[in-house]
């Protein structure tokens, strides 16, 4: 038996056009309703219900973890996601270059993007990681960039702690902020970690702000990336991997560095599908390739699509919708040609709401389907929201990769 998780992130909405249905319901989506027609579909509460979820917690809870229990920040899966090694102890960060102006007791964020810089930024990294901290003895870093602006931090040393604060201002035109131990945690460790951590970006200025890169960003008219900013401090969190439960191995393909990097830490092997990124503009019939090249050596695949929540996020129904369309006609259409029916099952989601007409995630219940030759079919014969609403699963919460794996029999039993 082989099985295929897919999420799309942001997949569900609200009602948004003129007869109140949502991107998704407004989608024309031929192969989603025929899988959905042959198999069995309900709503699932990424978390639980009432419960706005991240991606990062909502994926968690959707593989089938409690992430009440293991969810330890986000930056380690960014870490993970962009190839960084990260061990226990190590305390890993989001990152991305900023423009800023000194000031006479700081430095003042004037583009927290540093306008989404295009080029330069391995250099600069570089540059970043001959840095050496005179006053954090033992503090190793490593920053690596990854797409535009982003990148990922590790610090990594004896006696550090991921309670501390963001140094970014969240705004433009503000002070970046001192990093600090999180009141109540504020131990000798922690206070070691603000402190390399407020060294480490005093002397990102000092190294980047005259660096060639940002004389040629200067001469462009185009703001430099002379300082770093961290947040999302994180460890690794402690995982069971999903080959010690369930003894199979998966692969996941992901244009996003956070998803690829949380499937990492549950134990997954990445796998690049060429022209797939983490936005609209991924190449989706090359991921469903791909993932059906995987299935003849891994025993499941992930994938995971992100445009419809940058759609989402960017307010932009008729882009959803049509993203929708794309997964189904170059996503669904391919893996339903290629995959052995007799021999896998399937399952569909996604990972939070993001409402056009609010631009960000929301708590309602996500469409699930689950297809193959175990799934008792139900009754539906489209997917969406209404309909998932009157579907034969009904309404429950995470552990879709758990019910995905029980349907191929590969589900350790509780008690005996
Ligand atoms: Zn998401």
């Amino acid at each position: 038996m082989k099985a295929v998780f897919i999420v799309a992130d942001g997949l569900a909405g609200r009602p948004t056009d003129v007869a109140g249905k949502t991107c998704l319901e407004a989608a024309r989506t031929p192969n989603l309703d025929e899988l959905a027609r042959r198999g069995a579909i309900g709503l699932v509460d990424p978390i639980a219900p009432g419960i706005r979820p991240g991606s990062d917690t909502a994926h968690l809870s959707l593989l089938g973890y409690d992430p009440y229990q293991v969810y330890a920040g986000r930056g380690v899966f960014e870490c993970l996601g962009i190839g960084m090694s990260v061990q226990p102890g190590d305390v890993c960060f989001r990152a991305n270059f900023a423009t800023v102006t000194p000031d006479e007791d700081g430095f003042i964020v004037k583009d927290r993007r540093a306008g989404r810089i295009s080029f330069g930024q391995h250099e600069l990294a570089e540059a970043l990681n001959a840095i050496s901290l005179k006053k954090s003895v033992g503090v190793e870093f490593d920053f690596r960039a990854s797409t535009q602006h982003r990148g990922a931090l590790l610090l990594r040393g004896e006696q550090l702690s991921r309670f501390v604060t963001d140094n970014d201002p969240h705004r433009s035109g503000k002070k970046a902020v001192a990093f600090r131990p999180i009141v109540g945690h504020d131990d000798e460790a922690a206070c070691r970690t603000a402190t390399a951590l407020n060294e480490l970006v005093t002397y990102s200025y000092e190294v980047l702000h005259d660096h060639p890169v940002n004389q040629q960003r200067d001469r462009a008219g185009e703001h430099p990336a002379n300082y770093i900013l961290a947040r999302g401090a994180s460890i690794l969190p402690c995982l069971d991997p999903i080959e010690t439960i369930y003894g199979v191995r998966g692969a996941v393909i992901s244009g996003g560095a956070l998803y690829r990097g949380i499937a990492l830490a549950c134990g997954m092997e990445p796998i690049d599908a060429p022209g797939a990124t983490g936005g609209l503009d991924t190449d989706l019939r090359s991921k469903a390739k791909t993932a059906l090249e995987a299935l003849k050596t891994f025993d499941y695949v992930f994938i995971h699509v992100k445009g419809t929540d940058n759609a989402g996020h960017d307010k932009d129904a008729a882009g959803k919708t049509s993203f929708i369309q794309r997964i189904d006609a170059e996503l669904i259409g391919p893996l339903m040609d290629g995959i052995d029916w007799n021999a896998a099952h399937l399952a569909f989601t996604g990972d939070h709401t993001t409402p056009i007409d609010y631009g960000d995630h929301t708590a309602e219940p996500v469409p699930v389907l689950f297809v193959g030759p175990n799934v008792r079919q139900d009754l539906t014969v489209a997917f969406g929201e209404r309909d998932a609403g009157r579907g034969g699963l009904c309404r429950f919460s995470g552990q879709i990769l758990p019910m995905l794996f029980n349907y191929n029999n590969w589900a350790p039993k509780f008690g005996s």
